[in-house]
């Protein structure tokens, strides 16, 4: 399946069609899902700069794809995401009088001709996008250069989305990499190779002349209605959603810096605005400089929250690295394990390298293990133990704090991901793809590379260099992650007054009293059954 990356075939592709076109009547930036921010925006720059030369007003196009979001899963929380963020967008893009014209297209196959025809209408020769590494994107990508050629319409699709794009860091036999460490280890050096060149910010763009509102071609762009929702993928808890997690970059902005520059919170992460100041912990330090010791803890609030913000591309993450370096006041990117705010740069490399990964081996993103060998294993089905793990009834209190913080949130900290996805996984010896999905549809940071790499590291099928015996206790796992026990008091009230050890594990007598479900398995039976089952792939 990984015969020919299509990542390969659309920069051969965009070689092809790279003929310098006619002059035209206006240059078109097509912003897409990942992308959604007007600083430090590489394609939005370049579309901006094309204008200027050539003396021509740039307009924006967004295609909104229901069938696109239907075939990744997409959750409703993303889509209104989109949705709210695109409202700011358009009015930050009309202060300076470029139309955002923001159309729903339902046929995601012929998106490219839509693409390519809009530009036709508007007498643009010149589009400008940036990348997007999943396969459908790349294939749809691709045709739109094939259609551009033959109509003298010239692509450029933009790397911006990561820090180093995938092509880059290869082994030394020119390979891409599999493993993480080596991977960050060049990441790191290439990047402090040439500062200038991976972290340097795109230009804003520039104003369109104000004329451009009465043009007969472009005038009616302006007044064009944004959805509020779509069919479909209606956001239930919307209003609570822009409590939790605001759009706009100004607001990414303003996580990043209560990041940086805040000291944590001694709860956890709960519904509450999350730039309101609540208690603070009795640590002098901010989060960004405790993030080493804190970062596992899901009772504290020690991590950024900036996923949503990072997968829908609100705020660049040039920017959050290039604010590592102001906070440091250092002129190197630190990210080593010695130092927190290198272990946090760190998680941004591993963004990259899930991308990296699926952008070399797209078999990940088409439902197949990484590690072939594994496509065999057997899964169970059972459905009751799905529904039980999606609700958060399993019976073991940190998996059912887990998945309920995702279905109220839409969110989760790292650690119980890890451990809700192990559990699934190796104790209920549910298929990883089940889980996948169900993140995607419920998370509103969901992205393909990170939740795919997420979940094959947990089901041991990925990129992980320890073998599948890695199987979490997550009752010593809950105990470590959750030492206060205020997490899963937060998120299951049934234990709400359960105090002391008995939180993570209650016995069964105050369990039944308390409605609280006994465990769906026995942890150590279930872990027999997943070495038997990865050690004979194919074999019940
Ligand atoms: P921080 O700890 O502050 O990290 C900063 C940023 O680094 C994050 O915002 C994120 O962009 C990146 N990052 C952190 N950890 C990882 C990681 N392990 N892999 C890739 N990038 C990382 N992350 C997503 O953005 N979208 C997903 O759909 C997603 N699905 C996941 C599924 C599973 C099963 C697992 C185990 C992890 C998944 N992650 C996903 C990674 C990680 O859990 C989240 O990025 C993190 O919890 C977000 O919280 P934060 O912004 O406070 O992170």
């Amino acid at each position: 399946v990984d015969g020919d990356p299509p990542l390969g075939r659309l920069i051969q592709a965009l070689e092809e069609c790279n003929v310098l076109p006619v002059k035209g009547h206006s240059v078109v930036y097509w912003m897409r899902m990942e992308d959604m921010r007007i600083c430090d925006n590489r394609a939005l720059a370049a579309a901006s700069a094309m204008a200027i030369k050539e003396g021509i007003p740039l307009l924006v196009l967004f295609v909104l794809s229901p069938q696109d979001y239907v075939a990744h899963d997409r959750s409703p929380r993303r889509i209104d995401f989109t949705l709210r963020n695109l409202a700011l967008i358009k009015a930050s893009l009309s202060d300076i009088d470029i139309p955002l014209h923001v159309v729903t297209h339902k046929p995601r196959r012929d998106i490219p001709s839509f693409v390519i025809s809009f530009l036709r209408s508007m007498k643009a020769t010149r589009l400008f996008a940036n990348m997007e590494y999943e396969v459908d994107e790349l294939r749809r990508d691709i045709q739109v250069c094939e259609l551009g050629k033959d109509e003298g319409i010239s692509p450029m699709f933009i790397h911006d989305k990561l820090i180093i794009e995938p092509g880059v860091l290869t082994s030394k036999q020119g390979k891409p990499y599999a493993v993480y460490s080596p991977f960050q280890r060049l990441w790191l050096s290439t990047l402090n190779g040439d500062l200038d060149k991976y972290l340097a910010e795109a230009s804003s763009p520039e104003p369109n002349p104000a004329s451009v509102r009465q043009h007969p071609t472009f005038s009616g762009l302006f007044s064009t209605e944004l959805p509020t929702a779509i069919d479909g993928f209606d956001c239930a808890d919307r209003d609570q959603m822009a409590t939790v997690w605001p759009a706009g970059t100004i607001a990414a902005r303003e996580m990043l810096r209560r990041f940086l520059y805040t000291k944590s919170r001694s709860s956890h992460v709960g519904l509450s605005d999350p730039l309101e100041d609540g208690a603070v912990s009795s640590d002098k330090r901010s989060r960004a400089l405790v993030y080493k010791e804190g970062r596992d803890k899901a009772d504290r609030d020690t991590t950024s929250r900036l996923s949503p913000y990072l997968s829908a591309g609100v705020i660049s993450a040039r920017e959050c690295v290039r604010a590592t370096l102001i906070l440091l006041g250092a002129k190197k990117v630190q990210a080593t394990r010695d130092t927190s705010v290198g272990v946090w740069v760190q998680e941004i490399a591993w963004r990259d390298f899930y991308t990296h990964v699926m952008a070399a081996f797209p078999r990940v993103s088409m439902g197949r293990p990484f590690q072939e060998k594994y496509a065999d294993v057997q899964w169970e089905t059972n459905q009751a133990h799905f529904d039980a793990w999606k609700e958060g009834r399993t019976g073991v209190p940190i998996v059912d704090a887990a998945m309920r913080q995702a279905n109220t949130m839409g969110w989760m900290h790292n650690r119980p991901r890890m451990i809700a996805a192990m559990y699934l996984t190796k104790d209920l010896m549910l298929d990883w793809r089940l889980g996948e999905r169900y993140f995607m549809e419920q998370f509103i940071d969901g992205d393909l590379g990170s939740n795919n790499g997420g979940w094959q590291w947990s089901a041991s099928t990925g990129t992980d260099p320890q073998p599948y015996f890695r199987i979490f206790n997550p009752y010593s796992q809950s105990e470590k992650a959750d030492p206060t026990g205020d997490y899963i008091r937060a998120f299951v009230p049934e234990l709400r007054e359960v105090f002391g050890p008995d939180v993570h594990n209650p016995p069964a007598k105050l369990a039944d009293k308390l409605g609280y479900p006994r465990p769906l398995v026995d942890h150590k039976e279930a872990r027999e059954r997943a070495l038997r089952r990865y050690k004979n792939p194919g074999v019940q």
